[in-house]
């Protein structure tokens, strides 16, 4: 597990090194492609003897009532705005140990109760979580300080709420997502918090109705544990699964890592088709007009103490 740790703790650095630099580069006008690229670079030049050069997801850049899982394509043209609230989601691996951390920008100061709400409801998880934590009463915490915030937009107030079906979650190697999920709500969930968990914790607050719907059009794709490709009909698809394997192994990818598009939404269209890889389309808020925030640390629990990897000088 040592290893591992330090594995953690050296893949955490970049990733907090990266953000001192998006301080200065994240401003109204830039390019949301534009954004993902440099974090991507970045990333490449930190960690280039890793799969994928170390990048451990697509980066995400999801704005306003679009909660997670949206990265734009290369001729994407989307641009920020000073009205917008940005979900900024990425991740960084060692040898498959990944730290998932994410925040939230807003150029508008009238945003700030909906990224605190966030931040806060994170914090007190971690403060509160430790070896035999009970997965449910850390839901209890954080959904009592999201329901406590209020925000006033256009001369209304609007009560804040969690988002109640994107969890927080356990970390394995080269798996973003264990078996393990911390709602942000109390529930009847009977898991406790064990020796040695690595887990994710995020809470996404919202202004709107606090559940969210699948999008159409999925950018996040990974490679299931077990499959069966015996019946892939397309040379392509067979082909793009090699790629994958050596390239990706089970690390999130999208079609942006591939030079020829056209083939390859094709050949990943098969591969889903047979149960080859499993497709994370955007997560939306379906109420128009409403704006989600999202805070995400990733944490090392044991009997000694609770490390924050990703905790940084910016959050
Ligand atoms: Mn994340
Ligand atoms: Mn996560």
């Amino acid at each position: 597990m040592e290893t591992r740790l330090n594995n953690y703790r050296n893949a955490a650095s970049v990733h907090k090194n990266i953000r001192l630099l998006l301080k200065d580069y994240i401003k109204p006008g830039i390019k949301l492609i534009d954004i993902c690229e440099f974090i991507e670079n970045n990333i490449r030049n930190s960690l280039s003897n890793e799969v994928n050069n170390g990048i451990a997801f697509p980066v995400g850049v999801s704005l306003n009532n679009i909660a997670a899982h949206w990265t734009p394509q290369k001729n994407d043209t989307t641009v920020l705005t000073e009205n917008d609230v940005l979900k900024v989601d990425f991740g960084t691996h060692i040898d498959g140990n990944i730290i998932d951390s994410a925040f939230t920008y807003a150029y508008d100061d009238k945003f700030n109760p909906l990224k605190e709400a966030s931040k806060e409801a994170v914090y007190n998880v971690i403060k509160n979580i430790g070896v035999g934590s009970r997965i449910s009463e850390l839901g209890g915490i954080a959904s009592e300080i999201v329901n406590s915030y209020e925000i006033e937009l256009e001369n209304k107030l609007i009560p804040l709420k969690p988002i109640n079906n994107i969890y927080g979650h356990s970390i394995e190697q080269w798996k973003i997502h264990g078996n393990k999920y911390i709602y942000p709500l109390k529930t009847n969930n009977t898991g406790v918090i064990e020796e040695n968990d690595v887990l994710a914790i995020e809470i996404y607050v919202s202004t709107g109705c606090g559940t969210t719907i699948m999008d159409s059009n999925s950018n996040h794709f990974m490679l299931k544990e077990k499959y069966n490709s015996s019946n892939l009909k397309l040379k392509k698809s067979r082909e793009l699964l090699n790629y994958i394997k050596s390239n990706f192994k089970t690390l999130a990818f999208t079609q942006r890592y591939f030079n020829d598009i056209k083939s390859v939404d094709i050949g990943l269209k098969e591969l889903f088709n047979n149960q080859i890889i499993n497709s994370y389309p955007p997560l939306v808020e379906p109420l128009d007009n409403s704006y989600i925030s999202q805070f995400e640390h990733t944490i090392h629990v044991s009997e000694k103490n609770t490390e924050n990897f990703s905790l940084g000088e910016d959050y």
